[in-house]
């Protein structure tokens, strides 16, 4: 008698256990169904840091599935602090560094960054200054077995229907121009009817050229030209792109008193919104490629 008791109870315990195992099991499921689709939504927006690196350029794109692009890295080693604001604990590698020019205020923190991360492609000009510091990096990407792109005007990158469009440098450009700042790889990115433009130090003598039928009339976020310096940021580029928000990347009392009075007077002629990492420190636009939200740090 005993042992039929015994295995009734046994049943009726396998039974909610099993019971109780399905539905562990549902919960489980829907917990990773929830979180699958949380993270699915959650990244279907660009998102543009411009990173407070001092007096310098560095700039973290990341697309709405998480490719990684740093765009210079600034002249000390600021851009790594900067980066854990942004990057996951775990994340040990970035898919895609753009070296715009080889100065040491674009170039040298990305150097750190080299140490620290994996970093799986390059994007530069084929400007070569052979400065020391343009030297080891070169000896850092060939260390890093990453793949090498140069690029000049026409060529372009699609990731996650976002297109990075070279404007500058052309091709025959570099045989004649003495000055690195006018070898600033320059790009405009695209998203939906979100664009940036990214023009390094690049020079009002070569805006003009950027004016082709790739570079939309408005601009969403224009990143102020050579730092917000008054020998960029032209006033026929600024008529043509009418940027509604510009990002200056410079230093707070910075020696070259950037960004220069006369192009926050340009830029206000066109009502843009203008940030500067000095006082804002890092700032954040985000965009689902209609609406432009923009963080600043301070
Ligand atoms: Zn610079």
């Amino acid at each position: 008698m005993w042992v039929k008791t015994f295995l009734k109870s046994c049943s009726v315990i396998t039974s909610l256990y099993g019971k109780v195992a399905t539905l562990l099991i549902l919960l489980l499921c829907l917990f990773f169904l929830i979180a699958t689709l949380f993270s699915f939504l959650g990244h279907k927006k660009l998102e543009v840091a411009f990173l407070n690196v001092g007096q310098g350029d560095a700039t973290l794109i990341t697309t709405p599935n998480g490719y990684q692009i740093l765009i210079d890295g600034g002249r000390d080693l600021s851009v790594l602090g900067e980066l854990k604001k942004y990057l996951s604990y775990f994340d040990t590698s970035i898919d895609m560094v753009i070296l715009t020019h080889a100065d040491a205020d674009h170039l040298t923190g990305l150097l750190p960054v080299f140490e620290k991360f994996t970093i799986r492609h390059v994007v530069t000009s084929s400007y070569v200054s052979s400065s020391s510091l343009e030297e080891i990096f070169e000896e850092k990407v060939v260390e890093e077995k990453a793949v090498r792109y140069v690029v000049s005007s026409g060529d372009s990158f699609h990731v996650d229907g976002v297109t990075l469009y070279m404007l500058h440098p052309k091709k025959d450009t570099l045989t004649y121009t003495k000055d690195i700042n006018n070898a600033s790889v320059t790009f405009i990115m695209t998203y939906g009817e979100a664009s940036f433009l990214f023009t390094g130090d690049l020079s009002s003598t070569y805006e003009p050229s950027l004016l082709v039928k790739q570079l939309p009339k408005k601009i969403s976020v224009y990143k102020a030209g050579h730092h917000g310096s008054n020998t960029s940021s032209g006033e026929l580029l600024l008529s043509y792109i009418r940027p509604t928000y510009t990002v200056v990347s410079a230093g707070e009392g910075n020696s070259y008193g950037h960004p220069h009075q006369e192009v926050i007077e340009r830029l206000l002629k066109y009502n843009s919104h203008i940030f500067s990492t000095a006082s804002s420190g890092s700032i954040t636009v985000v965009t689902d490629g209609k609406s432009i939200d923009v963080q600043t740090e301070k």
